[in-house]
Parts: C-alpha cells; sequence; structure tokens
C-alpha cells in the first residue's frame, strides 16, 4: 500500500511544478521555510508540498499518516483542475481522472475519512477540511 501512495504521489507532482511562477521565485522553486517570502507567497502550498514530497526525498521512510496527508492535499488540488476542465472522473478516462479514481480510492483505504470518487461531493468537503 505504501508503495502505491508512493508511486500516486509523482503524477500530481509535475502538474504542481510546472504550476509554480519560477520567473519571480527567488529560490528557483526551492522551498525555503525560514524566508518570508516564501511563507507569504501565492504558491506556498504548492512549494511546500514540493519540497516535502521531491523525488530525491526518502518517502518510503514516511509514515503512512504523513503520506496519506500529503495524498490529501493533491486529491483536493487534482479536484479543482478536473472541476475546471469539466471532467466527470466516473466517465472520463483522461489520464488525471483515472489518478483521481485511483488516489481517491487508496486514500479511502489509508484514512478514516472516505472520499468518494464525485468532484462535486468533494468540492464542498475542500471548505470544511
Ligand atoms: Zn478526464
Amino acid at each position: 500500500m505504501k508503495n502505491r501512495m508512493i508511486e500516486l504521489l509523482s503524477y500530481p507532482r509535475q502538474m504542481l511544478h510546472d504550476d509554480i511562477d519560477l520567473v519571480s521565485c527567488l529560490h528557483a522553486g526551492f522551498y525555503d521555510k525560514q524566508d518570508r517570502g516564501c511563507r507569504e507567497c501565492e504558491n506556498e502550498a504548492q512549494c511546500r508540498w514540493l519540497s516535502a514530497n521531491d523525488k530525491f526525498v526518502a518517502l518510503e521512510r514516511k509514515p503512512v499518516r504523513d503520506l496519506a496527508q500529503s495524498l490529501a492535499f493533491v486529491l483536493d488540488y487534482m479536484n479543482l483542475r478536473i472541476g475546471r476542465w469539466g471532467h466527470d472522473p466516473n466517465v472520463c478516462k483522461c489520464s488525471s481522472c483515472c489518478w483521481f479514481c485511483e488516489a481517491s480510492d487508496v486514500f479511502g483505504k489509508v484514512s478514516p475519512i472516505q472520499r468518494p470518487c464525485n468532484p462535486v461531493v468533494l468540492e464542498s468537503m475542500v471548505g470544511l477540511a
């Protein structure tokens, strides 16, 4: 299960990375929690996630709980993207929707909070989390 979670974290990593405006970043995308500029940056959440879940980070040494938290973040992130595209992950077979369904399924098995593969329901949960 842990290996599956680590695999699932790799798919949204590139998308998050592409989303960050590296041109105006003083650290070339390397998150620095000591830097006020980083903490107040509009990409703070994405950047922090990327630095904690980089492919060079030893994710296999992290507890399942931490990986589930990382997965929860990208599930919310992907959910918003899929919603913006107007895709329905229950029907659509694109790589993002397939990832979303599988990640929701895995997350549901490791987390007490059940996340249905339904972006409408998820959208209302984002604000509550
Ligand atoms: Zn899709």
